[in-house]
């Protein structure tokens, strides 16, 4: 049995330092494939702290990178993701009321929380191996992107997850509790129309209405709903219908997401759905284009690493919350409506073979590696993420106590990990089985996020602040990346 008093004491150790990255990015609330000063500043902590940089900007996400310590296996993987989402942007009171600095984004989803967690865990784990002469390799991922979907599945190609011999995670939420559940995959699909504008009411028969086309292809898509099974989903968003209520429309714009248990049956649905989409313009003679967005896999399961996940968070969970920090949980929940019961104090049991109808772009790394993550409290009961009221949480002394825990357990997770060969095995021959002999095959068109790509005056800002991180813990990584920096 490992004794984790000598690790506990490096975390504690290491409380300001993971505060520090975790109000900090919470402060920047910087939107995704735009994480410039979050992406460098916990970089940089990790390059202080004897980490090497070995990669950045890989798969067209420029604010990506990986930090490496160690050598040998086992090779564990922590993942770190750092975007905030545009109007949740809240001052730390349990109202309602805009940030202080005026920044109408914020971390609603907590993420400011997620990269300091894992890299508290991994300098502590580092830390601890050190002094102990134990072997083996951390990896610590930067994940951009996670809101817009669309970071880790570009990342898999890159095969820095190929010799993981685990990969943890970790995300803030309303309850404590392993991260072992099915999710769907999924596939975002934008299509575009291309008709002939004329005047609606002079010479209508000379346009060619892209709208209809648009129209058409909906009409279909909800008529498949029938046939799809009932672990399928459907949604869309019309972006562009037209100009003019007296103008036959040559553009028509739909963004399609369809979600489905398995990347097998999204790649079936994903041909239906582009079919459609040419059907539409046969019956309107309109010409159309399908760009995959990108495609993301189905989160796999891992009994053996839940439980043992779970096992670690009973020793750091729950937390004892002090009567403010419940009475602060509780405002929130009455501006919300919800019952005033405040924050989780429980660790739920190991879910098993619990199905979710959302995604996450960690689906992609749970078909390459065993995979596991840990779900912890720090915004109040009955309140799912994407609101205010989380924001105001993770800014706090709630996210400040929720966060650091979440580090613990993250730390004593990667060490049983390189300690505890049955472990390995165990969760090795898991992954093994539940991916029954299939293949994994991105979803994606391409290896690099079309999205991901920035010009010239963001690549400039992220080496500014690339440049000014470093500078501030005495570092001299070559920044100039881009040679855009102006510094000298
Ligand atoms: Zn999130
Ligand atoms: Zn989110």
């Amino acid at each position: 049995m490992t004794d984790y008093k000598k690790l506990d004491q490096e975390v504690t150790e290491l409380s300001d330092v993971i505060w520090d990255m975790a109000s900090n990015v919470w402060d920047f609330a910087e939107l995704s494939y735009e994480e410039f000063k979050s992406s460098a500043l916990e970089s940089a902590v990790l390059a202080k702290h004897g980490f090497s940089i070995t990669h950045r900007g890989l798969s067209g996400l420029e604010t990506s990178w990986v930090a490496e310590w160690g050598t040998g296996k086992p090779v564990v993987g922590y993942l770190v993701e750092f975007d905030a989402l545009p109007g949740l942007g809240n001052d730390t009171v349990p109202t309602q009321t805009p940030a202080k600095n005026g920044n109408t984004n914020g971390h609603g989803c907590g993420h400011n929380l997620i990269g300091s967690s894992s890299i508290g865990a991994a300098i502590a784990l580092k830390r601890h191996m050190e002094k102990e002469g134990i072997n083996g390799t951390i990896r610590v991922i930067g994940c951009p992107a996670e809101e817009a979907l669309n970071g880790k599945n570009y990342m898999v190609s890159s095969g820095i997850f190929d010799d993981l011999d685990v990969c943890l995670h970790n995300h803030p939420a309303m309850v404590n509790s392993a991260l072992n559940f099915h999710s769907t995959a999924s596939v975002d699909l934008l299509i575009e129309w291309k008709g002939i504008s004329s005047h609606a009411g002079t010479s209508p028969w000379e346009g060619r209405s892209a709208l209809h086309a648009a129209e058409i292809f909906l009409m279909s898509a909800n008529m498949m709903r029938e046939q799809m099974e009932p672990t399928g989903r459907l949604h869309y968003q019309i972006l562009n219908g037209g100009a003019a209520v007296n103008v036959i429309p040559d553009y028509a714009k739909v963004l399609v997401r369809y979600r489905g248990k398995s990347a097998e049956n999204v790649r079936k649905y994903k041909l239906w759905l582009e079919d459609m989409a040419k059907g539409a313009s046969l019956s309107t003679q309109t010409t159309e284009t399908v760009t995959n967005l990108g495609g993301i896999y189905d989160l796999l399961p891992n009994d053996a690493l839940a439980e043992g996940i779970t096992e670690h968070m009973r020793r750091y969970l729950p937390i004892d919350w002090t009567e403010e920090e419940q009475e602060f949980a509780k405002s929130i929940q009455r501006e919300m409506n919800k019952p005033e019961d405040g924050l989780s104090t429980t660790v739920m049991n190991v879910p098993y073979g619990v199905e979710v109808g959302g995604s996450s772009d960690v689906g992609d790394v749970s078909w390459k590696v065993p995979t596991m993550g840990v779900m912890f409290a720090s915004w109040p009961q009955h309140i799912p993420p994407h609101q205010w009221g989380c924001t105001a949480c993770n800014g706090m002394s709630i996210g400040r106590k929720a966060g650091l825990q979440a580090a613990h357990v993250m730390a004593a997770q990667g060490l049983e990990i390189m300690t505890n060969p049955d472990l390995l095995k165990k969760a090795t021959a898991e992954f093994i089985s539940n991916k029954n002999n299939q293949e994994y095959v991105s979803l994606n068109d391409s290896n690099e996020n079309p999205r991901g790509i920035l010009n010239d005056e963001q690549l400039t800002n992220y080496d500014c602040c690339l440049h000014s991180a470093l500078e501030h813990f005495g570092l001299d990584e070559n920044y100039h990346r881009h040679a855009h920096c102006k510094h000298d």
